[in-house]
């Protein structure tokens, strides 16, 4: 079914983005930020946590932590016990504290806009880096494939690879690069409000025509 440079699965990947731009004509990153850093950090934390958690703890975190060096001025145990429930907080101190340390070394405690840089930070991967350059700095690197764009794009029948890295190419060939940043923010409010990991709407989605999944047509729920 996948097939890269298919004419007809483009035309459906830019009708269903038309689509999905009318419906959630507000989609943003939703992790709360103010600057490049902060978008870093919040994108740390937000391994294996909701982005609603991130935003509570982020509340006090960058209040108390405004620049890399002040990550390094306080004790592992100090950190751990501030992120704590974003979870796995032990391995986000380490990499936090990590990257800390190479930007204030490194950048004159600025966030390095390239990716080949910004891999080369601890705990930080491709999905991270494609967060921070299209959210914080407008670079179109790649497409983000979270939990949500993950599933979405299977229902859809836009991939049928199973790690993020391979989904990601696939979509880079599918979506046109001016949508690279906004696709995975359309995803992820269509996922999270209507074509949910259980009990999928399709009756009130609005790109059920174009979707193949739709148990209006397969009678049977995605996901089930
Ligand atoms: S039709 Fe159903 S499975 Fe397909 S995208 Fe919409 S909600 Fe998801």
């Amino acid at each position: 079914m996948r097939a890269s440079g298919d004419k007809q699965l483009k035309e459906r990947v830019k009708q269903i983005i038309r689509l999905l731009k009318r419906a959630y004509p507000a989609a943003k990153c939703s992790l709360n930020h103010s600057n490049a850093f902060e978008l870093l950090i919040a994108t740390i934390l937000s391994a294996q946590c909701t982005d609603e958690r991130v935003n509570i703890v982020t509340a006090d975190l960058f209040r108390k932590y405004r620049k890399p060096e002040d990550y390094l001025k306080v004790s592992d145990k100090e950190l751990q016990k501030d992120i704590r429930t974003t979870g796995f907080f032990r391995n986000k101190t380490k990499s936090i504290k990590g990257t800390a340390k190479v930007l204030t070394e490194s950048y004159g405690g600025e966030v390095p806009d390239t990716m080949d840089e910004l891999l080369e930070l601890p705990g930080v991967a491709r999905k991270t880096a494609n967060v921070v350059l299209g959210n914080a700095f407008g670079v179109k690197s790649g497409i983000v494939v979270d939990t949500h764009v993950t599933r979405l794009t299977h229902r859809l029948g836009l991939t049928e690879q199973k790690t993020a890295e391979k989904i990601e190419r696939d979509l880079i060939e599918l979506v046109p690069r001016k949508d690279w940043v906004i696709f995975s923010h359309l995803l992820i409010y269509h996922g999270r409000k209507i074509c949910k990991a259980r009990n999928p709407s399709c009756a009130e989605c609005v790109v059920e025509k174009l979707c193949p999944s739709s148990y209006l047509k397969t009678g049977q729920m995605p996901g089930s």
